[in-house]
């Protein structure tokens, strides 16, 4: 491992995420990218559009994009690690077509011109078609060789679109699940850039029902009970250590945090849906 972060509460909240990042969250896997500033119950809500780098003894592999606001934070961060003597990049990774997940797309392949695009790659080639033939196709089980490690396309349980793929380090089983295990956290609490253990005031099933309700609107209509025991299947079959979530912190202690997020689900699916926008009454308009 690398470096961690400050512990010093104070000198969390007075340094920007970006500044605190890359975190080493298991060898040789880094968490990189900035917090996503919100408002939510009169706090500062934070969520995250992380990306992660899995550095390989031969090649990197970079783990969705980020936002799009985030490329400059990103790319500084990976120049840090590649000084550092991290492998180069060679491959991006990005588990489905949405915005926070994949918008630094093109900015990644043009500044990085030797790396290949690899996962269900639908509809990319119509926004770059002059990086289509960068793009690879990967199906379930498929590995992108790193060099002692790879990064294999595994089963997306919990997704927000049909050609999601998670990602799974093989070295260090560190599962990448795009938007499940996702939730927010809140700035004024110290929560950004801690892993879900260390932010023990963050109340887990409350935030990932928060998100749920806003963002996974289909988990009103599901048998949730059905996902979790299926994500427990994922989880003791792949032997997962570490979940690297897009929009929730890091969990590092998969059988005690694990749970906490299931039941944040399971909550949010009993919710009558509340959407995502706040209901705003516009001066003028005719009361109903
Ligand atoms: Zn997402
Ligand atoms: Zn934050």
């Amino acid at each position: 491992m690398l470096d961690k972060p400050k512990s010093n509460t104070t000198n969390m909240l007075d340094t920007p995420v970006a500044q605190r990042m890359p975190r080493e969250i298991a060898p040789g896997v880094f968490w990189i990218g900035d917090c996503l500033a919100q408002r939510h119950k009169g706090k500062s809500y934070h969520g995250y559009n992380a990306a992660f780098l899995v550095a390989g003894k031969t090649a990197s592999c970079l783990v969705e994009t980020g936002h799009p606001k985030d490329f400059p934070v990103i790319e500084q961060h990976m120049n840090e690690l590649f000084a550092r003597g991290v492998a180069p990049l060679k491959y991006l990774f990005v588990t489905h077509q949405e915005t926070p997940h994949c918008g630094g797309l093109g900015r990644v392949l043009k500044t990085f011109p030797d790396a290949l695009l690899y996962g269900d790659v639908s509809d990319y080639h119509l926004a770059f078609p002059q990086y289509e033939h960068r793009m690879r196709w990967m199906k379930e089980g498929d590995e992108i060789d790193l060099g002692g490690r790879s990064l294999m396309a595994v089963e997306p349980v919990i997704r927000d679109l049909r050609t999601t793929w998670w990602g799974f380090d093989t070295k260090e089983r560190v599962l990448f699940p795009g938007d499940g295990f996702a939730y927010s956290h809140y700035h004024e609490d110290g929560h950004c850039g801690l892993v879900a253990e260390e932010a023990v005031s963050l109340d887990l099933p409350d935030v990932s029902s928060t998100f749920a309700d806003l963002a996974l609107f289909w988990t009103k209509f599901a048998d949730m009970n059905v996902y979790c025991d299926r994500l427990d299947h994922l989880i003791e079959r792949l032997d997962v250590k570490v979940i690297a979530p897009t929009h929730g912190l890091p969990i590092t202690d998969v059988k005690a945090t694990v749970p906490k997020v299931q039941e944040g689900l399971k909550l949010a699916a009993l919710m009558p849906e509340s959407g995502t926008n706040e209901k705003v009454v516009q001066p003028g308009a005719a009361a109903s």
